[in-house]
């Protein structure tokens, strides 16, 4: 097997840079095998001691963290907001806000998730058996993060893992090593022990290094076309793992809507962080009695939006893309859509990473802007007429992140929702589940497998461990050990019709058979 290192020189630094200003933010170490591997063996050995802890004991430093991240929200902010060149606004609020109300969730309910349960086992049950579930941490969890919301979402999944016992290893995406040492230093600042978060800067090299070090589990959240490769790699190690990745999420706008509502919830949808969110608006299908109003206001309002970047909090609407190969992205939309005979309604233009938030319509779903994810400041408006038709245009794509359906209507929202093949539909509503930790994160086809957040998250986090116990073992044989005898296979036969014959009489004549059989029976022996 030949490793990306062997075959490419990898600059022994990665350089942080805010995207809207060029400025240089920091320099970090990238990473190779030996960091990693020593990284997750602290994180190894801490796990150990970590696992003794009761869950109380645990959500204590998880209290101690969300403490210090609420008193010191908007230096944590601040780096966020430099790191991706959007505003500080912007990043309070969807990347930092969001963990303190998660941390709450964890510490107040991961024990009761967790408790041990008994389980029925039916007629097992009568013959003085007994199963119980109890749960266990896998170990050591490898966390591969992006950009995008490079605090909220690795937080959220650390402190789900640690609440369950697991330490934890993360990996920063490569363009935010900054956001990731900082979520260090807040773990460091309250004390808590080496090796229970580790943190390892670098590139894809660095993740793929991750997902060989022999972690016992993988959280990847990023790209679809990196989600394969990292089921690939650790599919040589049979590691298992959890993908949340790309999404092309559908609004459906039907005609009873209060447009200048639904038209300002269009527009934070599609154009938040850039457009650069997993759940962004990515395609708009309105109803075609509203469809002229419904366009004209929503282009009236982009023309609003205030794009560029500076260190007051909220003096600008819009920010940077990350990387000129975000920009490049957008741009090779922006142009099939023209090339294509789609109009371009507002936006369009760039400067430097800078994007104008755009909007196209007539398009439909042989242009790229509606296929492919774009990950930018765009907004496709198409028409529909039936009901029908708005759930075949928004299931016709290749993932599955989430939805949106927009009516006073709510039964037929409903209805909808329960057409749609997305992991979650929002009702009047966009973005903000993620947000809201107690209920499942994660996609159906190419948008993810597995879940993070609520109780499916929390239960991604551990092992499950069956206990069985037969409270006769060590008063009986059981009449299917060896030897094998004419008696045992008549027992066996009684028994199947005295479990499964419909007919009553067939049924008291087994039972009889067995009641007289079983004390030979279980004498039988070697
Ligand atoms: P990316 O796939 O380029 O990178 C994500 C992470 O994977 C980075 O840390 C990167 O260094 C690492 N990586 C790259 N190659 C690797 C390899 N071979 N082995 C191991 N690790 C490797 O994604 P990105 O550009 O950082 O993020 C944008 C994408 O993430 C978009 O597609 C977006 O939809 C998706 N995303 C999904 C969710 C979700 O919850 N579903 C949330 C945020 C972002």
């Amino acid at each position: 097997m030949v490793l990306r290192t062997e075959i490419t020189e990898r600059p022994p630094l990665l350089r942080s840079i805010n995207p809207a200003t060029g400025e240089k933010i920091g320099e970090f170490p990238n990473m190779g095998k030996k960091e990693v591997d020593e990284a997750v063996s602290r994180a190894k050995e801490a796990q150990k001691f970590w696992a003794e802890l009761s869950f109380e004991e645990r959500g204590e430093w998880i209290y101690k963290f969300k403490e210090f991240v609420r008193k010191n929200i908007e230096d944590i902010a601040e780096v966020i907001s430099q790191e991706k060149g959007v505003s500080r606004m912007e990043a309070l609020i969807s990347d930092v806000f969001p963990i303190l109300d998660l941390a709450d969730f964890y510490i107040k309910n991961t024990q009761k998730i967790l408790r041990r349960e008994k389980i029925k086992i039916g007629v097992w049950g009568l013959l003085g058996r007994e199963s119980e579930i109890e749960y266990f941490p896998y170990g050591v969890i490898g966390i591969i993060s992006p950009w995008n919301f490079p605090f909220s979402i690795p937080v959220g999944q650390i402190i789900i893992a640690l609440m369950a016992g697991n330490t934890a290893v993360l990996k920063p995406s490569e363009f935010t090593p900054k956001t990731g040492v900082t979520v260090k230093k807040i773990f460091d600042e309250i004390g808590i022990p080496k090796g229970i978060l580790e943190v390892v800067t670098g590139d894809g090299y660095t993740g793929e290094m991750l997902v060989r070090s022999g972690v016992d589990k993988i959280f990847f959240t990023g790209s679809t076309t990196t989600g394969a490769k990292i089921m690939k790699t650790a599919a040589e190690s049979l590691t298992p793992v959890v993908m949340e990745l790309g999404g092309k999420d559908p609004m459906i706008v039907f005609d009873d809507v209060d447009l200048d509502i639904t038209t300002d919830a269009a527009v934070f949808g599609s154009f938040f962080n850039t457009g650069q969110v997993c759940a962004s608006v990515e395609r708009i299908y309105v109803h075609k009695k509203i469809f002229n109003d419904f366009v004209n206001l929503m282009v009236e309002k982009t023309k609003k939006l205030r794009v560029g970047y500076s260190k007051t909090p909220y003096e600008y609407d819009i920010g940077s893309v990350i990387s000129e190969k975000q920009l490049e992205k957008v741009k090779e939309h922006i142009e099939n859509v023209i090339e294509k005979g789609g109009k371009v309604l507002t936006g369009g233009r760039t400067n430097k990473l800078f994007i104008e938030p755009t909007i196209f319509v007539d398009v439909d779903h042989s242009f790229k802007a509606v296929r492919e994810e774009t990950f930018g400041p765009t907004a496709p408006i198409m028409k529909f007429e039936t009901e029908d038709e708005a759930i075949e245009l928004a299931n016709d794509s290749e993932y599955g992140l989430t939805a949106s359906v927009w009516t006073k209507d709510l039964t037929k929202a409903k209805r909808i929702a329960s057409k749609l093949n997305f992991a979650t539909v929002m009702i009047n509503d966009n973005l903000i589940t993620h947000a809201i930790p107690q209920t499942p994160w994660g996609g159906t086809k190419k948008s993810g497998i597995g879940r993070t957040h609520g109780k499916e998250g929390l239960l991604e986090m551990v092992q499950i461990r069956h206990i069985h116990t037969n409270k006769m073992g060590q008063k009986m044989r059981q009449p299917w050990w060896y030897p094998f005898t004419k008696e045992k296979y008549e027992f066996s036969l009684a028994l199947t019709n005295l479990l499964h014959s419909p007919s009553l009489k067939e049924k008291m004549s087994s039972l009889i058979k067995i009641a007289k059989e079983i004390g030979k029976v279980s004498k039988q022996k070697l």
